[in-house]
């Protein structure tokens, strides 16, 4: 239909309408406006911003530029190939002027204060030297960053995400843990050659995404509430070993009592953990994110733990094992990648799982032809 027709044919639907009987006295519909132009002619096409090389985003990044940083963040977090390859190129030249940086992992369930806590954490480090520089990174395999993930609402910062100092970047989109863990830690990277000397790395205590951040932070703080049960607040054992610090949140109010006795308790819990690797005795401690209390006294807790693990050489160390565990899981990460999305492998693994299903081969069997299969014909390729 042309757009004449359409007039026309609108034009005798509406005549046919009962409101527009003479006698009909009800409410009725106006007659439309005419529609403008859908595209100005004062708007300018828009231009494509040009592609940077690989040289563009290094010097970028080195000189602090939070929108060059941010470009290449979108890079590593891209899963296009050709996006990989120039993010592994950019980070390879920026890894000289990595690692000098704080790394520290922030846990806690959802509701336990953690973004408020961040918030005044990070303004306190900021204010306390007009040098430094923060950046606020999140690792949460389970959300979509478009459906207001971790981090993903800036407002919730309303202090750093306004503050000159400071990056904040919300989890890479869902994907493996492995995957978006790693993209996690390619983008401290960045940041630390971009100047942030602080980096704060937000999970949600609650599942495996805890031991990725343990695998790329210094210090792991766990965050707690007064009076919620063990249970409720998913301490499991694993996630007590792995803080350095327990900080009891919402210490104020009513509410303090609650929280000296929860630290009390958390305190003779933790006597009875071995010593961890890094000789520190985890210290527990009560504060208020909200009313901005105690702040200092945490703080205190972290400052003491990178003078003493400084001192006895285990930053460094434990730096270097992360590495290593970093080799290893990028290489079954991608030999996973590339065995499970080949077209060939998928349609075999169809047939073999049928098969499987059916009883008429053992998942033994199975395995072994279709890794068979993958040795001859996909990697000879
Ligand atoms: P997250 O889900 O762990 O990031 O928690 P939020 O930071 O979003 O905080 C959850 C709720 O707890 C919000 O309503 C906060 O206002 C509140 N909250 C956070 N910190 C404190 C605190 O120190 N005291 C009190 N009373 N409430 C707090």
């Amino acid at each position: 239909m042309s757009n004449q027709e359409i007039k026309k044919h609108s034009k005798a639907v509406t005549m046919q309408h009962p409101e527009n009987d003479k006698q009909y006295t009800g409410l009725q519909v106006n007659a439309g406006v005419e529609q403008p132009p859908i595209v100005s002619p004062y708007i300018k096409k828009r231009k494509k911003r040009p592609q940077l090389t690989v040289n563009d985003y290094v010097e970028g990044i080195l000189k602090g530029n939070t929108t060059v940083l941010g470009q290449a963040v979108t890079l590593v977090e891209s899963l296009a190939t050709e996006h990989q390859a120039i993010a592994q190129e950019v980070i390879e030249k920026c890894l000289p002027h990595t690692g000098n940086s704080r790394r520290i992992g922030i846990t806690g369930v959802p509701g336990a204060g953690k973004s408020t806590s961040i918030d005044v954490f990070g303004t306190y480090v900021l204010n306390r030297c007009e040098t430094d520089k923060l950046a606020v990174l999140a690792i949460d395999p389970s959300s979509e960053r478009s459906k207001g993930s971790i981090l993903g609402d800036k407002t919730r910062m309303e202090q750093l995400s306004v503050h000159p100092r400071a990056f904040i970047r919300p989890s890479p989109s869902a994907g493996s843990l492995g995957g978006v863990a790693r993209k996690t830690r390619e983008t401290i990277m960045l940041c630390e050659a971009a100047g942030y000397n602080n980096i704060f790395v937000e999970t949600v205590g609650v599942g495996q995404s805890e031991t990725a951040v343990h695998s790329m932070v210094d210090f792991f703080l766990l965050i707690q509430i007064a009076g919620a049960g063990d249970e409720l607040q998913g301490i499991k054992r694993g996630i007590m070993e792995m803080a350095d610090a327990i900080g009891i949140n919402k210490a104020d109010g009513d509410n303090v009592d609650r929280a000296n006795r929860q630290a009390l308790e958390f305190r003779n819990a933790l006597h009875l953990y071995p010593v961890p690797p890094s000789g520190f005795l985890p210290q527990v401690t009560t504060y208020s994110g909200y009313y901005n209390l105690n702040i200092d006294k945490l703080w205190k807790i972290v400052d003491d733990y990178f003078e003493f693990v400084h001192g006895n050489g285990y930053f460094e160390e434990r730096r270097r094992q992360q590495e290593k565990y970093w080799m290893y899981e990028t290489i079954n990460e991608q030999l996973k990648s590339r065995f499970y999305n080949d077209p060939e492998i998928e349609r075999l693994l169809q047939v073999k799982q049928e098969m499987v299903l059916d009883s008429k081969q053992s998942s033994f069997v199975a395995a072994s032809d279709v890794l068979k299969f993958y040795y001859d014909n996909i990697i000879k390729k």
